[in-house]
């Protein structure tokens, strides 16, 4: 333990006189010793009366929209040994050891390296900091450290990503704004004795850190989590391989929510399930499996979500309109192939173009596509970005992978017309049916929405993109659309009052015929003005795999739940009047009689419970919805 020696109490003195004049006096000498002059020998003394050490500055936090702290910082602690002033080796060994959880030969290594300073252990919490901290061992300095925490381990772990031991992003938003995460380390400045022994009591030069902004998302906590809930769900029952929801404000390319499963908990970055007898070589790959963020890492075949696409190239072009007839005939022959609808060998017979959409007839878009021609179809493509990364701000976006305009043969046109013989990535399609039903704008997704330091809000400005198809266009397909939740291949989203548009996808994982499918399903509402897009991937589902079967009652979940919670009021049509719940009145304090007659009005049943004559309580409240078919319970008193 250190005594202050007469010597010390000089410099207490000194210092307290002038403070300042000592700092000025150490930088100088630290700037005087960095450029060369000083010399070995009298660095060497140098470094024995001071010790400069870097404190970590606070990492800001990562929130939602709603300020709920998805990623934030503890105050840790990092522990370290100076060799040269631990006066018994194997006792601070022990009580180091014991109190990190560590393995007692190897702190006794480190303990016995003679060099200036050597790390036990970073990222330790306050509290066992401070147990060390009261034993006041020789030699072992606690340093302010930070440590990230995840409180909600697994939510949205490929989006929001992790840091390494240096507290630096490793992937996801942690790693894409590090820079404006990471804020500027301090330094602490000590005085020592000639034996190296910190001089406590002694005023210290503390240079204090620069704290990191805080990172303001677009995502929601709540629809982020209901989405991870259901795709979770949906890949167990389904047995499939994984899933993905994206959420997003198809305006201006908010991602409300970005959900994969399987997931990892960003707390334990690095444990692998099963990972046990892994080499190192299979440790990696299935580390990097694991943070593989579906939606901008993996190119996919869309299928017939494209042909979204295909249908507003044609309407723009005016080569097509909503009311053109078409003959399915099961098929089309092209260049000598024969190229069947999926309803093969049935066929879809007499329909007109929007009906051929609801279908989901291959042969109306190749027939679209050929009024086009290759090389207008392929110009859309580009127009549309498919060739280039949506420019979400997340590290490793992967591009479509096209084929050249000027290899592109009648047969390429017709199976691109329904989104074959080429890749692209989920986020890349949802982005371009988001541009489709918004007005015909480009979007760019993202994630930041604001960094915030201290009181000062400083907003990220996305620029209006160009113009992809006019608003007459979008106005049209967004009507069609609709009619496909309505009465076509997506009726299995279909939410009475809800006014839903969207295309279903079941895309053939390559190499074709392999047996494994995608289930997507693409959908957004409002209809007439769109405050949320969404799709749904199932990734290899077992038993039933089409996109409408599969996808379309998770979407209706996911939109059932998310639009009221944006605040979408259900509108019923004539149609769905009956289908429309109806709210319960207060039947508290009425007789029985009474009560049955005003429930019979709203045509719905009672049951009465006890033999009392007047109604004590009743389910469901006041004011809460009765659904159709359901009844009212009356207690009696
Ligand atoms: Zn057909």
């Amino acid at each position: 333990m250190s005594r202050l020696t007469t010597n010390g109490r000089r410099r207490i003195f000194f210092m307290d006189i002038c403070f300042g004049m000592a700092i000025l006096f150490l930088l100088g000498r630290v700037a005087w010793l960095m450029s060369g002059a000083g010399g070995e020998l009298v660095k060497r003394a140098y470094d024995n009366q001071t010790r400069d050490r870097l404190i970590s500055p606070r990492r800001g936090n990562i929130t939602d929209r709603n300020g709920e702290i998805l990623v934030g910082t503890q105050t840790a602690a990092a522990i370290s040994v100076i060799h040269a002033q631990i006066t018994d080796e194997e006792g601070t060994a022990r009580v180091l050891s014991d109190i990190l959880e560590l393995d007692f030969d190897e702190v006794l290594k480190k303990v016995q390296k003679r060099v200036a300073l050597v790390r036990i252990k970073d990222k330790v919490d306050a509290e066992t900091a401070e147990k060390i901290r009261a034993l006041d061992l020789d030699g072992v300095m606690i340093d302010e450290d930070i440590k990230r925490v995840y409180p909600y381990n697994d939510t949205a772990a490929q989006v929001l990503g992790f840091v390494g031991r240096d507290n630096q992003g490793v992937i996801g938003l942690e790693a894409k704004y590090d820079s404006i995460l990471k804020g500027e380390k301090g330094r602490l400045m000590t005085y020592t004795k000639a034996n190296g022994t910190e001089i406590k009591g002694l005023p210290q030069y503390r240079q204090a850190p620069v704290d990191g902004g805080e990172l303001v998302t677009t995502l929601d906590l709540n629809i982020q989590r209901y989405a991870e809930q259901l795709i979770e769900n949906t890949v167990t029952i389904k047995q499939a391989k994984s899933g993905l929801i994206i959420v997003m404000d198809p305006q201006n390319g908010e991602i409300y929510a970005m959900a994969n499963y399987p997931s990892f908990d960003l707390n334990a970055p690095y444990t692998i399930e099963g990972g046990e007898n892994m080499n190192s070589r299979e440790k990696s790959d299935a580390l990097n499996r694991m943070w593989r963020n579906f939606a901008i890492n993996d190119t996919y075949e869309p299928g017939s979500t494209f042909k979204v696409v295909t249908s507003a190239a044609g309407l723009e072009e005016g080569v097509v309109h909503p009311d053109d007839t078409f003959e399915c005939n099961a098929g089309r022959n092209v260049a000598d192939r024969r190229i069947k609808c999926w309803r093969a060998p049935r066929s879809h017979g007499h329909e007109t173009f929007v009906q051929g959409v609801q279908n989901s007839c291959n042969p109306v878009f190749m027939d679209v596509a050929a009024r086009l021609g290759g090389a207008r179809f392929y110009d859309y493509m580009i127009k549309y970005g498919f060739d280039k990364k949506t420019g979400v701000d997340l590290p490793g976006e992967a591009v479509g992978i096209l084929r050249k305009k000027a290899d592109i043969t009648p047969l390429d046109t017709a199976v691109m017309s329904f989104g074959q013989s080429f890749q692209i990535t989920p986020l890349q399609l949802i982005s371009a049916v988001a541009a489709t039903v918004n007005g015909g704008v480009r979007i760019t997704p993202h994630f930041a929405k604001a960094v915030k330091n201290g009181d000062k809000t400083t907003d990220f400005v996305y620029n209006e993109g160009d113009r992809i198809i006019s608003k007459e266009t979008s106005d049209t397909m967004r009507g069609i659309l609709e009619s496909v939740v309505a009465v076509g291949t997506g009726n299995k989203t279909y939410i009475p009052g809800m006014r839903i548009g969207g295309k279903t996808a079941t895309s053939q994982k390559l190499p074709r015929g392999s047996g494994k499918y995608i289930a997507s399903f693409c959908a957004f509402a409002p209809a007439e003005d769109p405050k949320a897009i969404a799709l749904v991937l199932i990734n290899e589902p077992q038993g039933v795999y089409y996109g409408g079967q599969v996808a379309g009652p998770v979407m209706q979940q996911l939109l059932g739940n998310i639009l009221p919670y944006m605040g979408v009021e259900p509108e019923f049509n004539e149609n769905e009047k009956e289908l429309a719940p109806i709210k319960a009145e207060n039947y508290v304090g009425m007789s029985v009689k009474e009560a049955k007659t005003a429930l019979g009005k709203l045509n719905i049943d009672a049951e009465v419970v006890g033999g009392g004559e007047n109604v004590a309580a009743q389910l469901p409240n006041e004011g809460d919805n009765v659904n159709a078919g359901s009844k009212v319970i009356l207690y009696t008193d």
